[in-house]
């Protein structure tokens, strides 16, 4: 039996989770006695979720069950910028990535369709807005990160616009950076509503057992998952567990845990939007160094900032780092809004990037019996989305050239144990922040 040390917490107040529109509204239930299940899913963020709909759709006969640490949405997938983005996160200016960006980019705008539909069958409100993607520099000398994305826009072909300071703060509503390039295909939207609205939608059909930490794991020809109180009993496993993977020990040495943080403001008063937002559209904006902040001016008019990056193997970020983080939010916000000095946070939270060191993704058949897809390196909202989808149709044995795709992509680099695993990503982490600049 695997005992699982490390289970998720809330990890400060979410922002999404608390403003949602469908706060309030119970999904699922607690595991408790013994059930059973023709396939078993622990993890209902994007990922999980994704299977749990595919895999119903091709067996409409088998018991589907979602099992999830805390209430759906309260985790990463529901902590997160709320962009999910059409293009290759990690364009970077090289020839021979330029066929696997095109693709990426077809299976980015799968999920964004499937996500788009789950929203319209669903009737979810989640401040769902076409609204394209700014990504900027304050930085002259991050106008390199720039540079090296336009080049592969071009080569791909990708449409795209580059916008100097005066017609950016036009747009942005702050002077802050020098320059941008906007792209037309992203959505913003609350992303804890999003996956909050899926699970809505799917719970007449899938058995989501939520506030259900599995606290140990018998695997077997039917494996035996438990919970305090409670054990699920199923013959197919898939792990869609982000970070936590590594807990349940079938997989070793191959991620690194990444917190990062985000506050959001409430609803900027009448008098603020009409002074300073009249012509704004709601945007969303990442930087041009990797380090540096994400900003989003919000459909109902709030403001998110996410940045700082911390390593945490512990898999929980503590007060100390996100009163840091709120800290350096609070910089980040008034460098670039000095004239919201009175607006506060009304929320701070951190959350897990799962990365990988080649970028790469975890999507295995471990044995007969046990899948698992991880590794979305802070893309997972499409990501999670398109690999949750061919997970099912892999273990369906339906065969297409994106499954081929994605398991000519998942192959991951090895990371070193602890402790050199932490020491060397706090020393990579530290020195990328600190190139960043201005730009944080
Ligand atoms: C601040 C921040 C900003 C980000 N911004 C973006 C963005 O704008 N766009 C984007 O695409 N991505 C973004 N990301 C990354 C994105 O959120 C993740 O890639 C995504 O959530 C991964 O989805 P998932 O379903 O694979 O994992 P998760 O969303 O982490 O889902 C895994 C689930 O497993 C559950 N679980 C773990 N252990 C157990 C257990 N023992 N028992 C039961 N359940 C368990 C967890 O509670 C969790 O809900 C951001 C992340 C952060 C932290």
């Amino acid at each position: 039996m695997k005992s699982i040390k490390q289970l998720p917490k809330i990890d400060g107040d979410l922002g999404w989770y608390l403003s949602s529109p469908n706060y309030g509204i119970k999904i699922g239930k607690a595991l408790k006695g013994i059930q059973y299940a023709d396939i078993a899913i622990i993890g209902a963020g994007y990922t999980g979720l994704s299977t749990a709909h595919r895999l119903k759709e091709l067996y409409p006969n088998k018991t589907i069950a979602v099992i999830e640490a805390l209430e759906v949405g309260q985790g990463t997938s529901g902590r997160n910028a709320g962009f999910i983005i059409d293009l290759p996160h990690n364009l970077d200016a090289n020839d021979n990535n330029i066929e696997d960006d095109l693709q990426l980019y077809h299976l980015n705008n799968f999920s964004i369709n499937r996500l788009n539909t789950f929203r319209q069958q669903f009737n979810i409100d989640c401040l769902w807005h076409h609204a394209g993607k700014y990504m900027v520099a304050n930085e002259t000398s991050n106008l390199r990160g720039l540079d090296a994305f336009e080049v592969v826009l071009k080569k791909c072909k990708f449409d795209f616009e580059r916008i100097k300071r005066k017609e950016l703060s036009q747009r942005l509503g702050t002077e802050f950076y020098q320059e941008g390039i906007y792209t037309p295909g992203n959505i913003l939207m609350n992303p804890s509503a999003l996956i909050r609205g899926i699970g809505i939608g799917l719970q007449n059909e899938i058995n989501i057992y939520s506030n259900s930490p599995v606290i140990n794991i018998e695997y077997g020809d039917e494996h035996q998952i438990h919970t305090i109180g409670g054990t699920l009993k199923a013959k197919t496993l898939v792990q869609t567990i982000n970070s936590f993977t590594e807990e349940f020990g079938l997989l070793k040495n191959k991620l690194a845990p990444v917190f990062t943080y985000g506050s959001l403001t409430n609803p900027l008063p009448q008098h603020h939007i009409d002074k300073y937002f009249r012509d704004v559209k709601p945007w969303g904006l990442t930087s041009a160094h990797p380090a540096g902040t994400t900003v989003r001016y919000t459909s109902d008019n709030r403001i998110l900032v996410r940045n700082i990056i911390d390593f945490n193997a512990s898999l929980h970020s503590t007060e100390q780092q996100r009163d840091f983080a709120w800290k350096q939010h609070r910089k980040s916000f008034i460098a670039r809004f000095p004239f919201l000095q009175d607006i506060d946070f009304q929320y701070t939270w951190g959350g897990m990037l799962c990365m990988t060191l080649n970028h790469n993704s975890i999507f295995e058949k471990v044995s007969d019996n046990i899948y698992m897809v991880c590794g979305c390196n802070g893309v997972g909202v499409a990501k999670g989305t398109y690999l949750g989808y061919y997970m099912a149709e892999m273990i369906y044995g339906n065969n297409s050239k994106e499954l081929e795709f994605i398991q000519k992509t998942s192959h991951v680099s090895w990371v070193p144990p602890e402790p050199f695993r932490s020491f060397g990503a706090k020393y990579k982490i530290n020195k990328e922040q600190l190139t960043a600049g201005n730009d944080i």
